[in-house]
């Protein structure tokens, strides 16, 4: 069982925890929590305070704290421990607005307090509930990782160990409450496994010890058709394969950390996205690709900040190699591409914009002509690419009548998306028409009765919650 952020924020969260947890108690579950609410953002606002002003403040992390662990009332070995966690933090604080100077290893170290806040608070909260609780660091139960801070990968042997040092744990009737995000790498430094971490974690502990389910708790009644934000009427998805909740993950839809369905995917266990505030509804699964009818569409998203690289050249017709020297300048950049499409003479990617770009022009224009054109959104459907002419059929018929320019398609080899890139300022509105278009056809008859023609393998199910 995964509680993100704001499902474990306050004291009345935590209740809510505990009380998910103890009505599954039987199943023996592992705890796997995110910081307090917006814990991790503070520890970065308070590390850029630091370096940038040489001003140190951590009374907005010690207050989400301190306020939990009074209004629960816990007990003062905890109190005593949160103290030096806190002492710890401030001094590596005051370190960096001395020294001015913040590494990634450190930034990592600085926001791994914040789990292993959380996991400490949640543990004593849950034995003053006489449940066998015990806190964990997640290196103490095997989590190893390589040392690229900030994004770091597991290392291999992390399966084996999480799987060893769980199983004595269960057995002797401990409740593990074990931080999420966080890992160590083999000389000891403390490690990140990139924002929204946790669920990584949460699904590699999962098919470590072969676990029946893994539950996400979070703020939203699951996967949502799109980004609330968005589309005042988005809803839950059902069910979705671990492909599409993969594309999702990435493609915009902030609901999973876009690795966490690797472990999961490999090993077959199924995913449970739900909400802490609203438990009864039925949230979504994720599973292995479900046989038999899918719906036409299952969600659409939007990730903003896309750069386009259109890169032209004769020579690379009836050549061979080519690509493969467009994509070593990638590689050698340490630039990684989301979209590409390709024609015989050209070649279009994109790229997140955060990605520094002064080498294409540098090394790429060598041999071929390029052009870089920035402020574009990456579209898409993720859908039933077996009917993907429907799609794009309809989809089209939806940009044309909205007056949107596509400017590059592909479909995704993962057979479940369906991407467009348009301009940044349209993306929105595309989202909106496209989901007004594509899930009025799916909205409950009694409402909109023939409004829309429903589609041939549309589900009207999903619908209520
Ligand atoms: N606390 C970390 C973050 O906010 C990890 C997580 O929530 O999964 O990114
Ligand atoms: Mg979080």
């Amino acid at each position: 069982m995964k509680f993100g952020g704001s499902s474990v924020a306050d004291a009345e969260r935590l209740r809510a925890m505990a009380e998910l947890v103890k009505a599954q108690i039987k199943n023996r579950p592992v705890l796997v929590l995110s910081a307090m609410g917006n814990t991790t953002d503070y520890i970065l606002a308070a590390a850029n305070a630091a370096i940038n002003n040489g001003f140190v403040s951590i009374e907005n992390i010690e207050d989400i704290h301190l306020r939990t662990i009074k209004d629960l009332e816990l007990d003062a070995a905890l109190q005593r421990e949160v103290k030096e966690l806190f002492y710890e933090l401030g001094s590596l604080l005051t370190g960096i607005s001395l020294t001015r100077e913040l590494t990634g290893r450190t930034r990592d170290c600085l926001v791994s307090f914040g789990e292993r806040l959380s996991v400490r608070i949640a543990a004593s909260y849950l034995q003053s509930l006489k449940l066998n609780a015990c806190a964990l660091d997640s290196w103490d139960v095997g989590f190893v990782s390589d040392s690229n801070f900030g994004q770091a990968e597991l290392r291999n042997e992390t399966w084996v160990r999480i799987a060893s040092s769980l199983k004595t744990l269960t057995a002797s009737g401990v409740l593990p409450v074990i931080t999420g995000f966080i890992a160590k790498d083999e000389n000891g430094n403390i490690t990140t496994l990139g924002r929204g971490g946790s669920d990584l974690s949460a699904t590699v502990i999962a098919a470590a010890c072969k676990a029946g389910e893994v539950q996400v708790w979070k703020d939203v009644d699951g996967i949502l058709s799109a980004d609330p934000r968005l589309v005042k009427d988005a809803r839950p998805v059902e069910k979705v394969s671990y492909e599409e909740a993969a594309e999702l993950a990435y493609f915009g839809a902030q609901v999973l950390h876009p690795r966490a369905m690797q472990p999961c995917m490999k090993t077959g266990i199924p995913v449970l996205v739900k909400n802490s505030f609203n438990p009864q509804a039925p949230g979504t699964k994720i599973e292995a690709l479900c046989e038999g009818k899918t719906p036409l569409i299952r969600a659409i998203t939007s990730k903003k900040n896309v750069t386009l690289v259109d890169i032209v050249s004769t020579r690379m017709l009836g050549q061979s190699g080519f690509l493969a020297q467009v994509f070593s300048e990638f590689s050698k950049n340490g630039v990684s591409v989301d979209m590409v499409a390709t024609s015989e003479v050209s070649v279009s990617c994109t790229l997140d914009a955060a990605h520094d770009i002064g080498w294409i022009n540098r090394d790429l224009s060598r041999y071929a002509d390029v052009e870089v054109r920035g402020d574009k959104a990456i579209v898409t459907i993720i859908g039933d690419v077996n009917r993907s002419s429907v799609i794009l059929h309809r989809a089209f018929g939806v940009c044309e009548k909205e007056g949107i320019c596509v400017q590059m398609v592909s479909q995704g080899a993962s057979k479940v998306n369906i991407s467009f890139i348009v301009d940044d300022i349209q993306a929105p509105h595309l989202v909106q028409a496209l989901h007004a278009h594509f899930f009025a056809a799916q909205v409950k008859p009694a409402a909109k009765a023939g409004a829309a023609k429903p589609d041939a393998g549309a589900k009207a199910k999903n619908t209520k919650a």
